[in-house]
């Protein structure tokens, strides 16, 4: 699929995020380079907190959604239409991939953060990464989904500080409960890496790929509700739902392609026919639920199936979620 912008177009934006700093008004604020891309910024005037809030986008280079959202964000500062309650920590992941239009160089960024010890260009920007983010106290990851999203969501490692975070910026949320990852050795998502040193880390997945306006304005205002969290704003009521795995679902066959209208929060039926496979047999669900993380889908060239590795993610919705975990 491909896209309406060029390369030049997020390399042109990207320098605009840098511009921002250096022309940032001086007189109500203090701006640090922490690192190329990332800066820290820090409000004159007195602030009422001293709680450091981290903004991040571009962990996947390829998902650009996140840059223009932080774009805008700072847009509002530079025009005096938000007040920062204290200090940020605003960067930018992969970007020198994301200047050449690829999600990373030779290994997964958002699998590099952590207790792990790696070689190549990703391995030396997370360090870079985590040495300026280390003393965040809250941080929001904004991501977006390679395939078509219905909706925002959250992947989220149970955590009651995490949850009370995302009710506090989107009390509607899609929040998808993960695994906690293995930290021994291994590379981790940025998120995980910070909540393991005791930040309130949250990972948003904006919605599909690209630039989409009702997402920067989504995640704007994410990142507005989290500024007044941090001033002490009590989290509304929670009136999203969680949807946990309830298990991979392989292809049926070779050749297996899901119904081109499907993508991640699609309901699907027991029976129903969600695609086709060998050649054109029908492909009938075998459990009702929800997608999650579909590989496959006809008309997407870039994902192509794999016999060996789970074609989508089968979701429930689940009301009881808090309950049960009480
Ligand atoms: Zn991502």
């Amino acid at each position: 699929m491909g896209e309406a912008y060029t390369t030049e177009f997020i390399k042109d934006n990207i320098e605009n995020f840098k511009s921002f700093f250096t022309e940032l008004n001086k007189e109500r604020f203090i701006v640090k380079e922490l690192a190329p891309y990332i800066y820290e910024l820090t409000p004159i005037k007195e602030t009422s907190v001293d709680k450091v809030i981290g903004l991040m986008a571009l962990n996947h280079g390829n998902e650009v959604g996140g840059l223009f959202v932080l774009l805008e964000f700072l847009s509002l500062l530079d025009k005096g239409l938000v007040n920062l309650p204290g200090k940020v920590v605003i960067g930018l992941g992969s970007v020198e991939s994301a200047k050449l239009g690829k999600r990373f160089f030779e290994k997964d960024l958002n699998r590099c953060y952590g207790d792990v010890v790696g070689e190549g260009k990703d391995f030396q920007r997370a360090k870079v990464i985590m040495e300026a983010f280390k003393e965040c106290h809250m941080s929001l990851d904004l991501h977006q989904t390679q395939t078509p999203s219905a909706q925002p969501f959250f992947p989220m490692t149970f955590n009651t500080k995490t949850f009370e975070l995302i009710r506090a910026i989107d009390p509607q949320a899609s929040i998808i409960p993960q695994k906690p990852y293995d930290q021994k050795g291994k590379g981790v998502p940025f998120s995980h890496y910070l909540v393991n040193r005791g930040c309130t880390a949250v990972t948003v997945e904006l919605g599909t790929m690209g630039l989409d306006y009702k997402q920067i304005y989504y995640g704007v205002q994410l990142i507005l509700k989290l500024l007044n969290y941090n001033l002490g704003k009590e989290p509304e009521e929670f009136r999203g739902s969680f949807f946990p795995k309830r298990g991979p679902v392989f292809p049926p066959g070779p050749d297996a392609w899901l119904r081109s209208d499907l993508g991640n929060f699609s309901e699907i039926k027991k029976g129903e026919v969600i695609g086709d496979y060998d050649g054109g047999k029908k492909w009938m669900a075998q459990e009702s639920g929800f997608l999650a993380f579909p590989k496959a889908i006809r008309g997407l060239k870039r994902t192509q199936a794999n016999e060996n590795e789970p074609i989508y993610i089968l979701l429930d919705r689940d009301p009881d979620y808090l309950k049960n975990r009480e």
